[in-house]
């Protein structure tokens, strides 16, 4: 048996065999070669496997990930089956004399670089085929396996070095029982996907990929951040112990599952949930959600090879807005940069990704993109209670940028006879120091604020989210960190407006107190976290906790902040 520790990113235990999620070593060198005839067969025996392989997964895919998905796989086995593309590699390995794999990688190289500087996005499409396949066969020629997540069907625990979001919207469900990686932090994207899935997850283990191999049995603790390897019989007995513990546990707070949330002198908070798919609107109803405050639509663009049409993203908005019966649904616009990348756009590569060309930033310059959202979100917006709020706004003219931009949209929208409703709230992400501070600014523009506290404390601390050596500056208790968020919820009252949040930190037990204290209006948070939260307001009064907002504002380090939270709530 061996042990790593980790952070705790995805609550509860799952016990399965391991499955490695790696990008696997390609290399290719050139290599002189005396006999061409037969490496032409073992490229073409090469391509024949990668269909045969490429079948099976466009079957596998049409059945469980539907038409869209088993369309990418039909594009590579057109590829594959390509006169234009096969016969040069032919023509050079009988020519130069050079074995199979490099001929394919130059004659490859050469098409995706001619498709990728063509001005038409069909051809770019094509590139991105060519590079997949190209993968795909090079790995057969070498004898390196290419990991194909799509294809899970047993249970499985995944082990990678950090899971990509797009890598975890094409997981199976059904059979990924927990994930452990290397890096990352309790508000990187993988870990929010985990919660999101409501399965156990650790990441930042460090070493997850040096030591557990394929198949190897593991252990994930997502509550105490333990992956255990190869365990004794007796060490599976007590986490299958621990997993039924976690499971009666969350059958007692299910019982608050159809009541409101108030405190312990009556007053009512919002709970709500975040989302990133349709999907989970299923899990925020089942945890007792009272509205989704956070719908993070960049995962609609992910996990595929071209933007979503306007169509498909209506037919996303509505299928929440129905699904969510009258309940607010607030939408933020395309978040993408940082660790969400989208392949098929091919920005340039950034020193600094989280402070780069992203979110809103991108969204105003490539306004197609932008436009197309808006239009299929104000088409959606009578079907429920819409609420749409832009990311990573740093300064008032980017929101009136955007807020004009949405009403423009709006207007034409109106003229050409479509229904759009007229009580859309239009708000912000506050996750970028410069709002917070001035946010009494902002207040008197917009209809509310969402406080994206995992950006927010990134950006306050100066400590990258997904680097697990500076996660103790993920500090949401530190009075630097409580000042701002008083900034934003004063300004906003004193405007008359509401504010949410739906950073991690919303769904915190020690941040709960503190955040009621300081009059949080809305808390939304992964699915799993409502019920605990609810039990846990429950037992609070507003009152008493605010009349310690003076007190906590004056103390100087997280560790008062946390010593007084647990001597003053925690016996309640
Ligand atoms: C945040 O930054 O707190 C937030 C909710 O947005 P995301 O985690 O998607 O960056
Ligand atoms: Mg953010």
């Amino acid at each position: 048996m061996q042990q790593l520790k980790g952070i705790g990113a995805s609550a509860g235990v799952a016990i399965a065999k391991a499955y490695r999620l790696e990008e696997p070593d390609l290399t290719v060198h050139q290599k002189d070669i005396n006999d061409p005839e037969t490496e032409v067969k073992r490229f073409e025996e090469a391509i024949h496997v990668s269909k045969q392989e490429l079948e099976a997964i466009k079957e596998h895919a049409l059945k469980e990930l539907g038409q869209d998905k088993a369309d990418i796989f039909s594009a590579h086995l057109l590829v594959l089956s390509d006169p234009e593309l096969l016969n040069p590699v032919k023509d050079k390995i009988k020519s130069d004399k050079v074995n199979a794999e490099f001929a394919l990688k130059e004659t490859a190289t050469m098409f995706v670089t001619m498709f990728e500087a063509m001005d038409n996005e069909y051809m770019k499409e094509r590139a991105a085929d060519i590079r997949d396949v190209t993968k795909r066969v090079t790995g057969h020629l070498l004898g390196v396996d290419i990991p194909n997540p799509s294809m899970i069907s047993e249970e499985v625990i995944i082990i990678a070095e950090d899971l990509t979001p797009s890598d975890t919207a094409q997981l199976n469900r059904q059979f990924v029982k927990g994930f452990a990686t290397d890096i990352g932090g309790r508000t990187s994207h993988s870990a929010i996907m985990a919660r999101s899935m409501e399965i156990p997850a650790v990441v930042g283990t460090k070493e997850a990929t040096k030591t557990v191999k394929n198949d190897d049995l593991i252990i994930v603790d997502g509550i105490s951040g333990d992956v255990i390897i190869q365990p004794s019989e007796d060490e599976v007995k007590a986490y299958q112990k621990k997993h039924e513990d976690y499971l009666a546990q969350k059958a007692e707070w299910a019982k608050l599952v159809d009541q409101p949330t108030v405190t312990k002198d009556g007053v009512h908070v919002e709970l709500a949930a975040n989302i990133g798919t349709p999907e989970d609107v299923k899990g925020v109803l089942e945890n007792g959600g009272e509205a989704v405050g956070l719908y993070r639509t960049e995962f609609l663009y992910m996990g595929r090879d071209q933007l979503p049409t306007e169509e498909e993203q209506f037919d996303a908005y509505k299928t929440v807005l129905e699904k969510m019966e009258g309940k607010a649904v607030v939408v933020r616009t395309l978040d993408i940069g940082g660790d969400k990348e989208l392949p098929y756009l091919q920005l340039p590569k950034e020193m600094n990704p989280f402070l780069g060309y992203r979110a809103i930033r991108l969204c105003l310059e490539e306004q197609e993109i932008f436009r197309t959202q808006l239009r299929a979100l104000l088409r959606a917006s009578t079907y429920g209670n819409l609420k749409i709020m832009f990311p990573m706004i740093a300064t008032l003219s980017e929101f009136r940028e955007a807020k004009a931009i949405l009403l423009e949209e709006k207007e034409a929208l109106v003229a050409a006879g479509t229904d759009v409703s007229d009580s859309i709230e239009i708000g912000m992400m506050v996750e970028i120091p410069s709002t917070a501070v001035i946010a009494d600014q902002f207040a008197k523009e917009v209809d509310f604020f969402s406080i994206g506290t995992n950006d927010l404390i990134q950006y306050t601390m100066a400590a990258d989210r997904m680097n697990e050596r500076v996660s103790y500056l993920y500090q949401p208790y530190n009075p630097a960190i409580l000042r701002l968020i008083t900034l934003v919820i004063e300004a906003a009252h004193k405007e008359g407006k509401w504010v949410g949040m739906c950073g991690e930190m919303a769904g915190d037990e020690i941040a709960i107190p503190l955040l009621l204290g300081l009059g949080l209006d809305e808390f939304s948070m992964s699915a799993t976290s409502i019920l605990p939260a609810r039990t846990q307001l429950s037992k609070l009064s507003k009152e008493e906790a605010a009349s310690f907002k003076e007190h906590i504002l004056s103390l100087s380090t997280t560790e008062e902040v946390v010593d007084f939270v647990k001597k003053t709530f925690q016996q309640n």
